[in-house]
Order: C-alpha cells, then structure tokens, then sequence
C-alpha cells in the first residue's frame, strides 16, 4: 500500500499517474485499494486526469462480484515534456511522452567554463531542434525541467553556487531559459531528477535509493512514491558526506567529502599525476571524459586504471552504506552517465559492500543495479518534474490545457 504521509490530506495526481503508468490498465477499484484511499476520492482523480485528457478508459474487466470495472490506461501523447541534466563536463537532453517514454534525445554540450548567459541560448537552440526531432506540436509541450547541482533555489529557479563561473551564482536561470524559449522552466536536483527518472522508466518500487554520478555525486531517495527533499531540496548530497574525518577541506567547507576522493575530478586528477598512465589512456580532456577513458581502460585489464576505479567505487560504496543505513531502503539504483560503461564494476563493488556492511542486512536484502537507460535517467526526471509541479499546482485547471 502507498502513503502520502501525514501532512498530505489529498492523493496527489501525480502519484496517481504513476501508479496507472505503472500498471499499464487499471480499474479505479484496483487504485483505491493500492493507495488505501476511498473510492470516492480516487473517482474525483480519475475524473480530474481525464478531464485533463491524460488519462482515459479502455475497456472492462470481470471484477470478482461479477460486476465489471472500467479499466483506465495513461494517454501516452496528451503532452510532451523537455528535460535536461547538465553539469559543468556533460549535457543530455530528452523530450518525453506523458507515459514517460523517450521521443528524442540529444546529447549536448555541458557548461564548460563559460558563462550563463552564453549557455542558455545554446540550451534553447537544442531545445528546439529536440522538439523539431520529436515532431509533437508545440502547444503540447508543457515545459522544460532543468536537472543540475546544488544548491539551488527550486522554486526561485536560481543556482546558490559560483560554480561554474561567478555568474551562475543567484542567475535567473528558469526566466532566462523559458524566455529564451516561451516554455515554462522548472529546475530540479540531479538526483532527485534520477531517482523521478528511474521511477517513469519502469520497473521502481515505490520505495528506493538512487546514487547518481555525472560531473559529481549525489544521491536521491523515493518514499512511497514521493521524493524526500528536506527542507529546500538541498539534501541527500551524497557526495559531501565525509568519508575521512580528517581528510582535506572540501570547497563546500567538510573535510574528507567522497566527491573529492572518489567522484571523476578527483580521478581525473590522480590520473593526471601519472604520466606514463595519461599518455596510455589518452587523458587531458575534461574530467568526465578522462574518468569515462578510466572506467573503460579498467574494464579492459588495465591494472592501475584498475586499481583508481576500484579504490573509487570501495569509497562510494562506504558513503552508500551510510544513505542505506539512513534511509532503510531495499533497493539502490546507480543512474549518471559516469556510469554509462563502468557502471557494472561499480555496482557490483556496492552491491559487495552493502552485504558485508549494511546494518538491518540480517533483516532484508538491499539489491543494487544499474537504471535503465542509466545516463538519460536524470533528463527523464527532470522532464517529468515538470508533469509533477502541474499536478501538484493547485490551479492545474488553469495551468494545463483543459481538453474534451
Ligand atoms: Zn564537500
């Protein structure tokens, strides 16, 4: 059974979208009894997403009583959303369909060094060239979610950091974008986008861990459905847990942060220390690149890209034993794309860890594995952040298109 938590005295439409994406075709019954909620507020959902064009029926099925149940079933091409993950190192783009599968996808450049406002208008040309590979119509396509690090002001749409540049800092990066585009901008932790990512691709339980790599590391978590967010969204920064107390002052001001031991900077930068090693592999790129080159020298039998790989993924797993013992979870996805081709040496490595290590392992298993379509996951996320902000609005009637 899903909860909505004490505070939520309403079902969300949003969750009740998953759980019909989910299941493919359901009857009101079988949503009622799965969300534990009343068949007269589940009826009063359905009715809102299907007077939304979202959600509509199919058929009928043989209900245990003999009476028939109407079955529901999600309208795939009622709306598209845009998603983007991006980071200093790496940008990927996607335009999905309601039920949350792809319908273009591009790769682009990442932020470099360069300045906001020489980036957002980059982003708006691959947005229209993604919405021009998808063919869908412009009026329905309901906005784009913006995937990237911390910390950020969500619903200011700004990022709290000079990272990569001091103009990035308090930058009015959703404006900038949705005039750059004419399409409404929300941003979204990269994580939280992989873990909403992994649960609109398929197979998620309700309830689950997300380690996210890109350009850095960071993690999510999904409760009953919902991601936890703390106070501002600002939590589960998994990179930035100290994984030695008295390591060296990270630039966030903790000591020893498993970003600066095990994430692709820092093994870009041992690597780079090493010169017989870069000239082999061909390093000198950006860091996510070299780490990519790492990854896959490792996994081709070279000993010391080996031993660098190896050392980083022991580390990660420390930090996800941590989340685990945290969050109680059953199971932890591994969704980035650093790990689009290591990404099976790092779960296997966690998956080792977590046995050995884990505190309530002698109570259940924690399975770990790598999303599917593990390096689009985030943009997927943040793609549907935007469906989840307009089901969560309390005006969704005058914010979506109301159609017949
Ligand atoms: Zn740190």
């Amino acid at each position: 059974m899903r909860s909505f938590g004490s505070d939520t005295r309403m079902p969300t439409l949003a969750v009740v979208l998953d759980l019909i994406r989910e299941r493919t075709t359901v009857s009101r019954v079988e949503l009622a009894e799965a969300t534990g909620l009343t068949q007269a507020t589940m009826t009063h959902a359905v009715r809102k997403l299907m007077a939304l064009g979202f959600v509509h029926e199919v058929g009928t099925a043989r209900s245990n009583r003999g009476t028939p149940r109407r079955l529901l079933e999600i309208q795939p091409e009622a709306c598209y959303m845009v998603g983007i993950q991006f980071d200093r190192y790496s940008a990927v783009g996607v335009v999905v369909d309601l039920a949350g599968r792809i319908v273009a996808q591009r790769e682009m450049p990442g932020a470099g060094e360069r300045d906001p406002g020489a980036v957002i208008p980059e982003f708006a040309e691959h947005v229209q060239a993604l919405l021009e590979d998808a063919a869908v119509p412009r009026d329905d396509v309901r906005g784009i979610g913006l995937a990237t690090y911390g910390p950020q002001d969500r619903d200011a749409g700004v990022l709290l950091t000079p990272q990569p540049s001091p103009a990035w800092q308090g930058y009015p990066l959703a404006t900038a974008l949705a005039e750059a585009t004419g399409l409404p901008v929300a941003i979204e932790n990269d994580a939280t986008a992989a873990g909403i990512g992994v649960q609109a691709l398929g197979t998620a339980s309700s309830s689950f861990a997300v380690v996210f790599m890109s350009g850095g590391i960071g993690s999510g978590v999904i409760i009953d459905g919902h991601p936890y967010r703390g106070a501002t969204s600002n939590g589960l920064e998994l990179g930035h847990i100290s994984v030695d107390a008295r390591g060296e002052r990270c630039g966030c001001g903790n000591r020893g942060c498993l970003d600066t031991i095990a994430g692709p900077m820092a093994l870009a930068d041992l690597a780079s220390r090493d010169p017989a090693l870069t000239s082999r592999l061909g390093l000198g790129h950006d860091p996510l690149t070299d780490f990519t080159r790492i990854g896959r020298a490792a996994m081709s039998g070279d000993a010391e890209a080996a031993e660098l790989i190896g050392a980083s993924a022991q580390t990660l797993a420390v930090a996800t034993v941590t989340l685990v013992n945290l969050f109680d979870v059953g199971r932890v996805v591994l969704a980035g794309n650093a790990f689009a081709e290591v990404g099976p040496v790092y779960r296997d490595a966690v998956q080792g860890v977590l046995d050995e290590s884990v505190f309530m392992r002698h109570v259940h298993s924690v399975r770990v594995e790598l999303a599917d379509n593990v390096s689009h996951a985030p943009a997927v996320g943040g793609a549907m952040v935007v469906l989840r902000n307009l089901l969560e609005s309390p005006n969704i009637e005058h914010r979506a298109a109301v159609r017949g």
